[in-house]
């Protein structure tokens, strides 16, 4: 990678970028660029040897003024300090984006649970359950599974949480498994929300989304969702790539079918496709849309020169690093940002959280017609914020209106003392 890229200061220059376009003082500009308070903790677990080993672990909290902070738990030796308070800024101006009342949050451990056993990852989890109990709740921080966590952790945090507070509060985290208060409809969420993004960013550019070609790069959980539901709109799926390199049918792949090969093998590359590309081949393939659905900083400046797509839906969150996106605003490729097109999965946590405090739930039905209201409103107002204020790209548009709303919340919210 050419670009060295510190993700804090990314967050930061995204929101200097936005907020030349906005009329904010110095001060309050300051306090939208870094997180409220982190927590910085090291956990000291018993192996199964019975040795000790201690571990840190943070928690960044961004802005609390439009609800409680939300954001997922990360477990990655990659885990620092700056990344968290970088991802915990995004989930903020993403919920901002998408208009649900949360502020941002994102927590992590260094650590690789590869290298653990359950029952160590389970005392892990519940040693740092017990520093965030203090700081998370269903109306303080709402955390929720990230990189290398899942059902399985949320449980423990939950019932940590849970049995240390004397109380049964589902709300406290989400992501969880239906029968523990789970939500339906999570788990396609965000690949649905990028289909729903493709489908209005096809319509506003006046493009038929039915017959258009494209690649996914990445077949995991959002891209291979969001895969499935382009085939359903007409879209013709010609790539999708994972680590093991790319399948490729010029005349079309049958996206379910990958998708099941890929669940048999564990390889995209396994799939009987007509050709196999590699993973930059298919990033610089000749389609009409290209959803980067992997992993950050996937396309960097010197590959956006390349880049043959005429829009590009970010699945991934940051797959374009800063360099890449001014290439392609250049190049006049229309580029559809993560905070509204992946969305879809803290919106849809959102829902969750609204149906464990009614404790009341909801048909996968209207949980997929409330999401489809949420980012279609949210795509609108990107659209006219773009065009009213004549911005160079949507992404600017979506930190411009995120930025507003917190900023608004949190002017009307004033300084304390
Ligand atoms: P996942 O682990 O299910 O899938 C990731 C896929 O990327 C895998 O198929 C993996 O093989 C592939 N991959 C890894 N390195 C690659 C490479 N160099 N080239 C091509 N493919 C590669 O993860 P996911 O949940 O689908 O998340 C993908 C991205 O979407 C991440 O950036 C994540 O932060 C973002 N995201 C996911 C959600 C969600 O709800 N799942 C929500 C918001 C954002």
């Amino acid at each position: 990678m050419s670009e060295e890229i510190n993700p804090f200061e990314s967050l930061r220059e995204q929101v200097d970028d936005a907020a030349a376009h906005l009329d904010v003082d110095p001060g309050t500009l300051e306090r939208l660029k870094r997180p409220e308070r982190v927590l910085e903790a090291n956990l000291s677990v018993e192996m199964d040897d019975g040795s000790v080993e201690v571990f840190r672990a943070y928690r960044s909290q961004f802005n609390g003024a439009r609800g409680p902070y939300k954001g997922g738990i990360r477990y990655h030796p990659g885990v620092s300090r700056d990344e968290v308070k970088a991802l915990s800024g995004w989930m903020a101006y993403k919920c901002a984006v998408v208009d649900i009342p949360y502020g941002g949050g994102k927590g992590g451990i260094v650590v690789d649970p590869d290298d653990y056993s359950e029952d160590e990852l389970e005392r892990l989890t519940r040693a740092f359950a017990t520093e965030l109990r203090p700081i998370i709740g269903e109306d303080r921080d709402i955390p929720a599974p990230d990189v290398n966590t899942g059902q399985r952790e949320m449980n423990w945090i939950k019932d940590t949480y849970e049995t240390l507070e004397n109380t049964t509060e589902p709300g406290v985290i989400t992501g969880k498994a239906p029968d523990s208060g789970g939500s339906a409809g999570r788990v396609e969420a965000t690949g649905r929300s990028v289909m729903l993004t493709a489908r209005e960013a096809f319509d506003y550019l006046g493009k038929d989304v039915e017959g258009a070609t494209v690649a996914v790069q990445g077949y995991g959980n959002a891209g291979s969702v969001a895969a499935k539901l382009l085939s359903d709109l007409g879209a013709s799926v010609v790539a999708v790539s994972d680590s093991s390199g790319a399948a490729y049918d010029p005349d079309g792949l049958d996206a379910r079918a990958v998708k099941e090969r890929k669940d048999e093998t564990g390889d995209v590359v396994d799939y009987d496709a007509p050709e196999t590309l590699s993973n930059e081949e298919l990033l610089t393939l000749d389609v009409d849309l290209l959803v980067p659905a992997a992993l950050e900083n996937a396309i960097d400046a010197d590959l956006a020169e390349d880049v043959r797509a005429d829009v590009v839906v970010e699945a991934a969150n940051g797959p374009l690093t800063p360099g890449a996106d001014d290439v392609l605003t250049e190049r006049d490729v229309h580029v559809f940002p993560d905070i509204l097109a992946n969305a879809g999965g803290v919106t849809v946590s959102y829902f969750e959280w609204v149906q464990n405090r009614q404790r009341f739930y909801w048909s996968e039905e209207r949980v997929n017609d409330e999401l489809e209201t949420v980012v279609v409103d949210a795509f609108d107002r990107l659209a006219s914020t773009y065009e009213d204020r004549d911005l160079p790209n949507f992404r600017t548009a979506a930190y411009v209106v995120a930025i507003e709303r917190v900023l608004r919340a949190s002017e009307q919210a004033g300084v304390w003392a």
